[in-house]
């Protein structure tokens, strides 16, 4: 190649690695470089220093001068807030990744395990405003010319993990892919907290470590942690991905950022009586694919034939058995061919990892979230931190376009938390302090967090508004894993705080709650400016959860899980859909920040 400096042929192997567009790719060119510079990427400590060092090429340095700003940061101590944590993270997802960035910097020694060899998913991610800066600082268009470009706001998944896999490998984290973490080992002997590992003779079943991160995705949860099912009514989630040519014609075709159904009736009016396709919300993206994501109705897809039989139970409904492959296509592609106008050329689907036609079927109806996000587990006096970040913390409705955001600030809080515990601080106020922070996240929106993007950092105060850090004690972390039942807490919380108002007598979710009074009640213990109960009558149901709902939608930025119509006029309240609309009005209240 006459482009390589003969001279200098790691400049040509930094430009592969930078460009490099698969996780094996990015590997290779990673190990190529550290050859030709003579630099041990084990070394982490010294790892990036000497890198600086020896690649004296005027494109790294754009990167370093990035890096380094990052790295400066007062958090971080010059990197010696942690010098003696070791920490494994499991999953080599956008959080995992993330969150190992953050620890290596704050100066730990960081492995990354990955069970998968590539990265495949097309699938794209809203970014808010605060993470498109964060990537950007991270060098995220040097790796990826198209990154945010103008007012661009996402990114497919796999260019996300593709970037911030290269970060790791240069800031010094190893990055191990074709390895399941199987559970941890107790210490014994001398011996520390290790993972037992499948290939059980990967060198990295010898790593010891006293940080455990798990970044492992939807329901993986490790031992020791509890999940709450938050069960909301039947959503069902369509999303596929078609080849984008980058032609002049499909660049003029608009993006559809959210286009849901009561701001904008006419639509899916029109695309139910043309199509037959029944639909909550569509959100269109054009990414490295067109990339299309909905929320489907039930009914519609039995009458187009999509599923084949119905089931009460949202499990069989979608079980692969009960889906028509070929009649699921042919929804996706008119939904998609409808909302765009007609105007993107030749749909064709781009192509899953297994070489299928990219286009999937998600059950939205049961989210799961941790109860805890921090645990200390401790065996023959050797302490072990253990943390949860990304999906297995917090399940994402990915329809309403949460995206990566509460991942991330869940990976900043989690690095926040291991800082602490590096710097010596009790391992109780360590969990403390972590589960005051969790408490804000399912709350969080672009809206209600900081807008000086630049100033965030690990800490916390530099993003939430009102953060407390002691809101959670450290007396009440003591015995995390012994907490009720979340709805028997729920409703003696919902009893306590509606006890004495006239009309209001809560004894469960479904009948109690009948004629939106309730509802207000609560509000009004919380916040007596926001509502006059003495205005409100217990005949007026319909009016009665509006005004509840649109309170809580715009004060505190709950969505309502269920139309205020439909409430008032089912005969049966959906006893799910209310403990999960309450679990979110008990947390919101319950925050410190309000
Ligand atoms: P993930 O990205 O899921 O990463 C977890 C990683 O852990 C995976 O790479 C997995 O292989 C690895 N892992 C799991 N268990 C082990 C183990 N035992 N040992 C080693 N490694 C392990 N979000 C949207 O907003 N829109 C979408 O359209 C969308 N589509 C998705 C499609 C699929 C198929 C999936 C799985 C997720 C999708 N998401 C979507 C969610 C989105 O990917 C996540 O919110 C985002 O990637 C952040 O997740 P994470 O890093 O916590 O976990």
């Amino acid at each position: 190649n006459p482009l390589i400096d003969p001279v200098n042929p790691s400049h040509a192997t930094f430009d592969l690695f930078v460009q490099a567009q698969s996780c094996k790719d990015v590997k290779h060119h990673f190990a190529e470089l550290c050859k030709q510079l003579d630099i041990n990427p084990k070394d982490f400590r010294s790892f990036y220093g000497k890198l600086k060092e020896r690649l004296n090429y005027w494109k790294a340095k754009a990167l370093w001068a990035k890096l380094d700003k990052r790295a400066s940061h007062a958090d971080y101590q010059q990197g010696k807030a942690c010098t003696k944590n070791k920490c494994l993270v499991l999953g080599a997802g956008p959080c995992g990744l993330r969150v190992a960035i953050e620890l290596s910097l704050l100066g730990a020694q960081v492995v990354v395990l990955e069970k998968r060899e590539a990265f495949t998913r097309n699938n794209v991610l809203h970014l808010w405003p605060y993470t498109i800066c964060d990537l950007r600082a991270l060098g995220a268009k040097k790796f990826y010319g198209k990154f945010c470009t103008g007012s661009l706001d996402h990114i497919s998944i796999r260019q996300l993990q593709l970037i911030l896999l290269k970060v790791s490998l240069l800031l010094g984290v190893e990055v191990h892919t074709g390895v399941e973490f199987q559970g941890l080992i107790e210490p014994s002997g001398d011996s520390g907290w290790t993972a037992n590992l499948q290939p059980r003779s990967h060198p990295a079943s010898a790593f010891q470590f006293d940080v455990f991160i798990s970044a492992g995705g939807g329901r993986f949860v490790p031992d020791g942690f509890k999940h709450k099912e938050l069960r909301g009514k039947l959503a069902i989630g369509i999303t596929a991905n078609f080849i984008n040519r980058n032609t002049a014609e499909e660049a003029q075709v608009a993006e559809i950022s959210g286009v849901a159904r009561i701001y904008n009736q006419k639509f899916f009016q029109d695309l139910l009586a043309q199509t037959g396709i029944d639909l909550e919300n569509i959100v269109y993206y054009k990414d490295d694919t067109h990339y299309f994501v909905m929320t489907a109705k039930k009914k519609s897809l039995l009458k187009k034939g999509v599923i084949k039989q119905d089931y009460s139970n949202a499990d069989e409904l979608l079980a692969p058995v009960n889906v028509d492959r070929e009649a699921l296509h042919s929804y996706a592609h008119d939904a998609a061919h409808f909302s765009t106008g007609g105007k993107l050329p030749d749909l064709q689907f781009a192509r899953s990892q297994s070489g299928q036609p990219d286009v999937a079927m998600f059950d939205f109806t049961c989210m799961h979230r941790a109860e805890n996000a921090s645990f200390v587990k401790e065996r023959r006096g050797k302490k072990l931190l253990m943390a949860l970040v990304g999906d297995c913390l917090v399940e994402p409705f990915w329809p309403l376009g949460t995206g990566i955001a509460r991942g991330f600030l869940a990976a900043f809080d989690t690095a926040w938390m291991v800082r602490s515990w590096g710097m010596g601080i009790p391992h109780l106020k360590v969990l403390a302090e972590r589960e005051s922070v969790y408490q804000l996240l399912s709350q969080t929106t672009p809206e209600n967090t900081s807008k000086n993007y630049a100033a965030y950092s690990i800490d916390p105060k530099t993003r939430y508004q009102r953060v407390n850090l002691s809101a959670i004690h450290s007396n009440q972390v003591r015995n995390q894993e012994t907490t009720k039942s979340g709805s028997e807490e729920l409703l003696k919380w919902c009893q306590n705080h509606t006890a004495g108002y006239a009309n209001v007598h809560v004894k469960d979710f479904t009948h109690s709650w009948r004629s939106g009074l309730a509802l207000c009640a609560l509000i009004h213990h919380f916040r007596s400016h926001l509502i006059d109960m003495s205005a409100l009558d217990e005949s007026s149901a319909a009016h009665n959860f509006h005004l509840a709902f649109s309170i809580l939608e715009k004060e505190l930025g709950i969505q309502p899980v269920m139309s205020a119509a439909d409430l008032a006029n089912s005969s049966e309240i959906d006893k799910l859909s209310m403990v999960l609309y309450l679990t979110q009005v008990q947390k919101a209240f319950s925050s410190p920040a309000k």
